[in-house]
């Protein structure tokens, strides 16, 4: 058999359906589908997206041979449908030709609406309807469209402004009328004439008067619009791959302008913002199109509460609002009967929120699109819990339903919506920690500590952020830096913290000096009000009062659903108590890595750290390390408390030592006068510590080998909180980790101390403990000899951060210099350090998961990278068996229903070591 191109729909006739998307593209095969449902829906036929891949390869003519006669007989059937003719001067078919690929792909190509008219058809059109204004718009629509889309009169310059619009302004000023629908039928005659002769001087081509010429013009259109630049960047940012092409829908004309019981509009199933289960849209009376959405008139809402609601919030009286803006509900309530009818229909039989399109026609109702409807993440969340409990989905799906990604909307505090609403952006950043935030502005960190101690709200403003920021950092509201892109080290900290934070706001000018920041020639001083809205990127200007997102019932309900589906377990990246709780309220069943270097900044330990740095012996050192010890040990004990029954893994020193070192004279100063020695021998020391490649430099168990009294006393602290807490009957499971190990003699070493140790303490108290030893598997060699580490180790955490970094051998903060160009370039599909390179890093990681397991079989495996939070790693390290994975406090409600999801797919667990087939991109 040959080759199908075109698959009519229509009310005798239907080809396509619901499921045939990848063929009919989404529009068309919804099409199809409310056409099987008996709705009304304009008869039309839509043409593959195989034609458009074929027109790809092989050119505009072989295709347009290849469908022209199933074109034509399309064209047939709709006249048949409609009772006329295509091309016919007294009583002409019009149609519609509109794009449709199998993902939505919003503004990508423009639809050309009342194809067919010409300069006497439109006569006929007039004759016929007894309407010469109806007929003169559509006609002028028509040529606004087609010279637009298809013969490509564009704007001059990205300044300039739409020729069309500039000719309908300046006529309208010659009428002195305002609106569009003031123009009579002798004025959009006279707009035509003008369009056409603009398009004859600035393309040097007469307008189509052919309908059939018409036909293809616009079919070729969509077929090139795959390509253009919108359709390709588009296609780049939501991971769209360019084989797929787009369909072409075309589609018999209904008219919503033919007068004041015709009309246009766009509707929802549910409130795409809140999830409220309540039908809702807007209408224009004689409009067509996107008049709706173009907003050239205000529009009027479909259902009376809905057109109430707007009312108040529009200010506009009762009297004023049934008079000027009445609801569909309110002129047309058989069409509204309709309308309800069969948006509960098509809700009902997709069984999910619908965003349909309709148009009246003198009293008939028509639809004209339906598909799932975009949703904030709260309004996700709602509808898909609401449909579970009205029984339209069941548990599975209702959890599938929501994008794990879009929980971190939920989870951060948001602006007030009356409050935005004359907010005035002053910047743009990177969006690259969720949430809004407003302050005053500070330059450095301590004064952010200094400002929020006296209760003030404060924005940290900074070029970039570095580690001794952190304190400033976690009082500040939110941060916004100059530089750095989403894995900067202020956009991931920030994320950890769950703290708004723009990042890379690249206009801004910082003077630390002056303390004041510059956006286009105007200064901000420090103390002016500033608010930032980190789900966006943008920067206003002075105070927007936030409100807490609230963690609804909905949301509660969801998580616990979640569980019931789960296998692996989710902790928490975790370094102090409050974080600790913050972890246990999101569901977090453990610590997976608290980082006991952030512990070393606070108070007066950094002086203890230092001398231990300065100290010129082991004995100097110990003596530092005593006066750590009982803050260590305290520290611990209140995490412990805060996380009993559950496991808490701690990670030994791992940072090299030079971060604990001031840098500029200044600090050394106060440093040498602190610790009563000379500047000089700061100077040197720090001198000494400083490395070509602190990465790669004296760090991790590195430290502690060289070192083994920081093991020991880290160790004694640890072991010491757990057997001060257990003794108050509350169980506490520590897990000691040794960081960066490459060998098994490194981890034996730091082994042997940590136990060592371990007996002494457990001596002196009289008392134990059940402890756990294990490693970080983050260098690439550690996770090759997996199986002689694992007969040694209780316990593997990937650390795939640094597991990254050495794997593709650059490092997450210089990466920003050329992963932006590799990612537009498709070198790297995704940001590795946002989500895990499953081919390479991955491997390793499964790897290390069988070698460790043939080793010993009950070897706890966990994550504690920051891909624990990112939804696809997590379905990854599921898939590779992992036991756990742990990630900032504020994600684990995301990573446990990415690692239901993940269960629910049900992908086989058994994890095979064979190469995967490579994606010719990625090498
Ligand atoms: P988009 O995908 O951008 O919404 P559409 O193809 O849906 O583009 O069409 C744009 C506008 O034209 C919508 O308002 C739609 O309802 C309207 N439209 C499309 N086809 C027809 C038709 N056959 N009759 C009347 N209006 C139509
Ligand atoms: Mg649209
Ligand atoms: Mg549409």
């Amino acid at each position: 058999m040959q080759q199908k191109y075109v698959y009519v729909f229509s009310a005798s006739r239907t080809e396509g359906e619901a499921s045939m998307k990848n063929l009919l593209g989404g529009k068309g095969a919804n099409l199809a589908e409310m056409c099987r449902l008996g709705i009304v829906v304009p008869p039309g036929f839509t043409i593959t997206t195989e034609a458009c891949t074929e027109y790809t390869k092989k050119g505009k003519d072989y295709v347009l041979n290849l469908i022209k006669a199933e074109v034509e007989a399309g064209v047939a059937l709709l006249e048949k449908e409609m009772g006329k003719t295509f091309g016919n001067d007294d009583d002409p078919l019009l149609l519609s030709v509109r794009s449709g690929a199998r993902a939505s792909m919003p503004g990508m190509m423009d639809t050309i609406l009342n194809l067919g008219i010409n300069d006497r058809a439109v006569e006929g059109l007039a004759r016929k309807t007894g309407n010469e204004r109806f007929a003169w718009d559509s006609y002028r629509r028509f040529v606004q469209m087609y010279g637009d889309v298809v013969m490509g009169l564009k704007p001059v310059s990205k300044e300039d402004h739409d020729p069309f619009e500039v000719i309908i302004d300046m006529l309208k000023e010659e009428r002195r009328v305002t609106l569009d629908t003031d123009l009579d039928a002798n004025d959009l005659r006279e707009l035509v004439q003008r369009f056409k002769s603009l398009i004859r001087a600035r393309l040097g081509r007469d307008f189509p008067t052919d309908p059939w010429e018409q036909l293809w013009g616009a079919v070729v259109a969509v077929f090139e619009s795959w390509n253009n630049n919108r359709a390709r960047v588009y296609r780049e940012l939501n991971d769209i791959p360019e084989s797929w092409g787009t369909a072409v829908n075309v589609q018999a004309m209904v008219f919503g302008n033919l007068g004041d019981s015709s009309a246009t509009g766009v509707a929802f199933t549910r409130d795409a913002g809140t999830g409220e289960d309540l039908f809702n849209g807007e209408f224009l009376v004689n409009a067509q199109g996107e008049d709706v959405v173009a907003g050239i008139r205000t529009p009027q809402q479909i259902t009376l509460e809905g057109s109430r609601r707007w009312a108040q919030l529009a200010c506009v009286s009762e009297e004023e609002r049934r008079k000027n803006y009445p609801s569909l509900e309110e002129i047309m309530p058989e069409v509204y009967q309709q309308l309800v009818a069969a948006e509960t229909k098509l809700e009902n039989h997709y069984k999910d929120m619908q965003d349909v399109e309709f148009t009246i026609q003198e009293g008939k109702l028509w639809m004209l699109q339906t598909r799932n409807g975009k949703r904030t993440g709260a309004a996700m969340v709602r509808i898909a819990m609401e449909m579970l409990e009205q029984e339209m989905i069941d548990e599975k799906t209702a959890l599938l339903r929501v994008d794990p990604h879009r929980l971190d909307e939920l989870l951060h505090p948001i602006f007030d919506g009356e409050a935005m609403k004359n907010a005035q952006v002053l910047a743009r950043g990177l969006p690259a920690s969720p949430g809004a935030s407003t302050g005053q502005i500070v330059f450095f960190a301590e004064d952010a500590e200094e400002w929020a101690k006296h209760g003030q709200s404060v924005i940290l403003v900074r070029l970039e952020t570095s580690p001794e920021d952190l304190r400033g950092m976690s009082v500040a509201k939110g941060i916004l830096t100059a530089r750095g892109g989403m894995t900067s080290h202020a956009a991931v900290v920030a994320r950890g913290m769950g703290k708004c934070c723009v990042s890379g706001a690249g206009a801004i000018h910082v003077d630390y000096k002056n303390r004041t920041m510059t956006i286009d020639g105007q200064t901000w001083h420090e103390g002016d009000w500033i608010s930032l809205n980190g789900s966006t990127g943008e920067v206003y200007e002075g105070q927007i009062t936030t409100k807490n997102a609230e963690l609804s019932g909905d949301f509660g309900m969801l998580m616990a659903l979640a569980d019931k589906y789960r296998r692996m377990e989710v902790r928490a990246n975790a370094d102090t108590p409050e974080e600790a709780l913050i972890a246990r309220e999101f569901g977090a069943t453990g610590i997976g890595l608290c980082r006991t270097e952030h512990m070393f900044f606070e108070g007066d330990r950094i002086r203890a750290v230092r001398e231990m740095i300065l100290a010129d012996d082991e004995f100097g050192r110990r003596k530092a390390l005593a006066k750590l010890l009982p803050m260590q040990r305290s520290d611990f004990e209140a995490i412990f408390r805060e996380m009993h029954d559950l496991p808490v893994t701690i990670r030994l020193l791992d940072p090299p030592l030079h971060e604990f070192v001031p840098h500029d004279e200044a600090s050394q100063q106060v440093m040498a006068q602190e610790m009563r020695v000379s500047l000089g021998k700061i100077k040197m020391r720090v001198e000494e510590l400083e490395e070509f490649n602190p990465m790669m430099g004296h760090r991790g168990c590195r430290l502690g080998i060289t070192y083994p009294e920081i093991t020991e006393m880290q160790t004694r602290a640890i072991l010491e909180a757990a057997l001060n807490i257990q003794a108050k009957g509350i169980t506490v499971k520590p897990e000691i980790m040794v960081p960066l190990i490459g060998t098994v003699r490194e981890y034996n070493a730091q082994a042997a101390v940590i136990r060592r140790t371990a007996e002494m303490v457990f001596a002196e108290r009289k008392d134990r403990v059940h402890y756990l030893v294990g490693t970080m598997i983050e260098t690439p060699r550690a996770a090759l000899i997996a199986d002689s580490v694992g007969s040694q180790a209780e316990y593997f955490s990937f650390g795939t951060n640094d597991l990254t970094q050495l794997t593709l051998g650059f490092s997450r903060d210089d990466a920003g210099k050329f992963l932006p160009h590799y990612l537009k370039n498709g070198i790297y599909e995704k940001d590795p350090f946002q989500s895990i390179d499953q081919k390479g890093v991955g491997m390793l990681v499964q790897m290390a998961v069988q070698k460790g397991r043939s080793v010993r079989p009950d070897l706890e495996l966990g994550v504690c990278g920051e891909h624990g939070g990112d939804p696809a790693s997590v379905e990854f390290f599921h898939r590779s068996g992992l036991d756990y994975v742990s990630c900032s406090p504020f994600r684990v409600p995301i990573a446990r229903l990415a690692a239901t999801q993940a269960a629910i797919k049900d992908v086989p667990k058994k994890v095979e070591l064979k190469q995967q087939p490579e994606l010719e991109a990625v090498g």
